[in-house]
């Protein structure tokens, strides 16, 4: 038996080709693919940007939801034909880590879609240590599989969200109108922040944001962010400022925009080693208290799931673009163009 997958030989180098359909061995679980949508990081290790945790070939994808095909011999807890959504990140459980709450850094972490055959193909075998790890969920809601891939990205929302809390009544500024800070901006909303600013300078993704329930979306290149600020939080500051876009130099204005005692998350990645001039002052004076997140632990995508499942966050929205898996360069392209939020490949 053979499948149409997305194989990653090198850098630019994909193509959608045949390869023997995967049968699951021991403790593995074979998924038939529903969807894997796509994001920023998958272009980036197409194009060789990303190297780290990359292991080539392999099939890209790490936003992946579907149906079980098959359960191997010894695995318990999956049926056939049940809706499952998988969690990328497989941690090792065992290193410092993944012992204190921090799988979501493991050092001996391996990525489905990076290092482990990911979700751009007919089927998705999840390996045994996945499964064991209980990396692949089981839905709640049999809801298109498109919807319950943006498990992955929200997950890692959630985790962010964890470090720069929104609590009720609070004030938020999302710097970012991507696909990521339109999760930010509707996670924020479901967690009762009464206020949230959307800074962002391309004007279509500025009138998403307000579709998707931003108080004010700011053009920071033509507008004065700081007036809005002031404005909003009624001179106080905000109490967390997301960084939803890997600029620098926007570094330095969340923590002006943070108020006493807020707290700002640098969600995105920054290019190289990202150097940031910072005010040192504002951080002392201010006691603000910076903070960074990547990747999400199980419990967050867990979390995600269940966010999606009850419709608390629109994920069927976001989705824009779809394509076939035969043109799944066209789909790359077009997530590199800009102009759509999310695009979803159907096998
Ligand atoms: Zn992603
Ligand atoms: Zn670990």
């Amino acid at each position: 038996m053979a499948m149409l997958a997305a194989v990653l030989a090198g850098p630019n180098d994909l193509k959608a080709q045949e390869v023997p359909t995967p049968s699951p061995g021991p403790g593995e679980v074979l998924v038939k693919v529903g969807a894997d949508t796509i994001c920023g990081t998958d272009v980036r290790i197409l194009r060789g940007e990303k190297t780290s945790g990359v292991q080539l070939p392999v099939v890209l994808g790490h936003e992946t939801a579907g149906h079980v095909a098959e359960v191997g011999p010894g695995v318990s807890g999956y049926e056939v034909g049940a809706p499952v959504a998988m969690a990328p990140v497989i941690p090792c459980r065992h290193c410092w880590q993944c012992r204190h709450d921090l799988e979501n850094a493991c050092v001996n972490m391996r990525i489905v879609g990076y290092a482990v055959d990911g979700g751009l193909a007919e089927y998705l075998l999840v390996p045994a240590d996945a499964v064991e790890a209980r990396c692949l969920f089981v839905a709640g809601a049999d809801l298109p599989s498109e919807q319950l891939a943006l498990a992955e990205p929200l997950a890692c929302v959630v985790n962010g969200q964890r470090w720069s809390p929104v609590e009720m009544d609070s004030t938020v500024l999302i710097m970012g109108a991507g696909p990521i800070g339109l999760l930010h901006l509707q996670l924020a909303l479901v967690s009762g922040a009464r206020a949230v600013v959307v800074s962002e300078p391309t004007p279509a993704r500025r009138e998403r944001a307000t579709r998707f329930g931003a108080t004010v979306a700011v053009d920071p290149a033509g507008e004065d962010l700081a007036a809005v600020v002031d404005e909003v939080s009624r001179g106080v500051g905000i109490d967390s400022v997301i960084v939803a876009i890997g600029r620098p130099e926007l570094v330095n204005q969340a923590v002006q925009a943070a108020r006493i005692g807020g707290r700002v998350n640098l969600f995105a990645g920054f290019k190289g080693t990202g150097l940031a001039e910072v005010e040192s002052n504002l951080l002392h004076y201010k006691q603000v208290r910076l903070t960074g997140s990547s990747n999400a632990r199980r419990a967050d995508y867990e979390t995600a799931l269940h966010l999606i499942e009850t419709g608390r966050i629109d994920t069927a929205s976001m989705i824009t673009h779809r394509f076939p898996l035969s043109a799944v360069g066209e789909a790359i392209e077009t997530v590199s163009g800009g102009e759509a939020v999310k695009v979803a490949v159907i096998p």
